[in-house]
């Protein structure tokens, strides 16, 4: 499939990209999010949240590793396998994640567990431009 690339000239402009995509996912779409510390990975979830309904505050989970967020018709599962080094338990939440119906799963840093995403995942690459400008490329679904 193609890649889109969007340009986004402000963190809100990537919440609102976030929010449109919300509305284009299946009903268990996986997305991986890739890009630096600071690029707009949870930025981007936070919007995609407010696309699916969520009403709790999406944090970064680096401390936590993952969070779950019931929204309206569909979950919220969010994990951060930044620096983790044994990813062993974890990949087994993760797996349970992307089996449970109606659960959108987005994973930042998932070069580690790469192997267990599905094939057809949505990917999307975000890259700082300037201080508030970033390329977002996105494969996987059309917006
Ligand atoms: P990551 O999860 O990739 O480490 P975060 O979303 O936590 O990144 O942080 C992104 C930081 O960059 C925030 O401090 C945010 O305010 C800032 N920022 C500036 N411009 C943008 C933009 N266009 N999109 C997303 N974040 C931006
Ligand atoms: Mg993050």
């Amino acid at each position: 499939m193609n890649i889109m690339t969007f340009t986004v000239a402000s963190e809100k402009e990537m919440q609102n990209l976030g929010e449109r995509l919300a509305k284009k996912l299946s009903s268990s779409s996986v997305i991986e999010l890739i890009g630096d510390v600071g690029a707009g990975k949870t930025t981007l979830v936070k919007g995609i949240g407010r696309g699916l309904g969520v009403t709790d505050t999406i944090q970064s989970p680096s401390y936590t590793i993952f969070c779950r967020y019931d929204a309206n018709e569909k979950s919220l599962h969010h994990y951060d396998f930044y620096r983790l080094q044994d990813t062993g338990l974890v990949s087994f939440d993760l797996e349970e994640s992307l089996h449970t119906q109606n659960t959108v799963t987005v994973v930042e840093w998932g070069d580690s567990i790469k192997g267990i995403l599905p094939e057809n995942h949505v990917t999307i690459r975000i890259t700082p431009i300037s201080d508030d400008e970033r390329q977002v490329d996105i494969k996987g679904i059309q917006l």
